[in-house]
């Protein structure tokens, strides 16, 4: 197949503002290009993507979605990057130079274009239930081309309701083990993975490190300084550091010396692949019962599921985390969640997505 990713419109690959899309996107580019696909990437200006065709975008970014109340329309920036984007892959599709459309934006817009698209487009939603005008898009397209929708986790596709549970595909996601090396002995300290925000439970982080004792180290953007602000003046008995945002490979170097990574996160999570890295790593993942991790974590053996919203239950799974056996976390990683396994998944869904717009 000739597949055109369109990046998401929040920020270039490799600044870390698009979250876990940028590694999934890279990792799918890696994968199907592997198994002899052809993949050009549109993607905002400054990308960064190895070994791909990139064809970079000018314009404004959009702001994240999860910093808009529900209600709220999404708003369109003038000169929106999002727009050229698809403007960009609309003329290849149109000059018959792709034969699928690949979105990974969170946003309303390309779901209206794929309404007058020469070619068929599928969506890998990257997020929750966040906003009533995207819950009308992916209902609305489960609705008329079911097919042309997927998502990470069945958590994920539920919190828009039962039709999206019901038709939508599961993808869940992948990782190319070899980058991640596996840790047998860790150090005591905690580890947060991801932006520093709100949603993220960042506030909670520094609950579980007061209560825990234990410091915690913060990879990730820091998206919100205010958010961390008012969580380090509440809790001040916490040891939290930021550590910035880290490359992959300094960052599973550093990931895999920490006793656990702890994910206690305020939103319905997509997927989380902060927890399958940290497993590939062999470091345990103790996370709330709400969204994606809770159905990656294998309770008690890969980790801990435990209430959410509840920092009192993260400390005492963190008081349990010699029953855990770290290899057993690496060898969960490598069975379930191989970018190999993810890109065949894939690549099955677009092959299906093409089959249906041509019958
Ligand atoms: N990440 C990174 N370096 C860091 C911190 C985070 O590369 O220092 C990446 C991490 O590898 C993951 C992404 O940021 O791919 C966060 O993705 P996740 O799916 O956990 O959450 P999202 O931000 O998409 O909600």
């Amino acid at each position: 197949m000739r597949i055109v990713f369109v990046s998401t419109s929040v920020g270039a690959i490799g600044s870390g503002i698009g979250g876990g899309v940028e590694l999934t996107l890279r990792t799918l580019a890696d994968g199907l290009v592997t198994l002899g696909h052809e993949v050009t990437v549109v993607a905002p200006r400054g990308s960064r993507l190895e070994g791909h065709r990139v064809i970079d975008v000018d314009g404004t970014l959009h702001v994240p979605s999860q910093t808009i109340e529900r209600s709220a329309p999404l708003e369109v920036p003038t000169d929106s990057v999002l727009t050229r984007m698809w403007d960009e892959a609309m003329r290849m599709a149109g000059a018959g130079s792709c034969d699928v459309v690949l979105n990974f934006a969170y946003d309303v817009l390309p779901f209206e274009r794929a309404e007058s698209s020469p070619v068929p487009v599928a969506h890998l939603v990257s997020m929750g239930s966040l906003s009533d005008e995207m819950d009308k898009a992916v209902i609305g397209a489960i609705r008329s081309r079911s097919v042309s929708v997927a998502m990470h986790t069945q958590a994920q596709a539920e919190s828009f309701g039962s039709d999206v549970a019901a038709r939508a595909t599961i993808v869940a996601s992948g990782i190319d083990l070899e980058k991640y090396h596996f840790i047998a002995q860790p150090g005591d300290d905690l580890a947060f993975v991801g932006r520093i925000s709100p949603e993220k439970g960042i506030d909670d982080v520094f609950a579980v490190a007061e209560q825990s004792g234990r410091r915690v180290l913060a990879f990730g953007v820091m998206e919100d300084a205010l958010a961390w602000q008012d969580a380090s003046s509440r809790h001040q008995g916490a040891r939290v550091e930021h550590q910035g945002f880290l490359p992959t490979r300094e960052l599973q170097e550093r990931l895999g010396r920490c006793a656990a990574l702890i994910m206690v996160h305020r939103w319905v999570e997509a997927f989380g692949n902060v927890a399958i890295e940290a497993l590939a790593c062999g470091v345990p993942v103790i996370t709330y019962d709400r969204g994606g991790p809770a159905e990656i974590v294998r309770d008690g053996v890969t980790g801990y599921v435990v209430r959410a919203d509840d920092p009192a239950a993260v400390c005492d799974a963190v008081s349990r985390l010699g029953t855990i056996d770290r290899r057993a976390c690496r060898s969960d990683a490598e069975t379930r969640f191989s970018a190999v396994s993810f890109v065949r998944r894939v690549e099955q869904w677009l092959g299906r997505v093409v089959g249906a717009a041509a019958s």
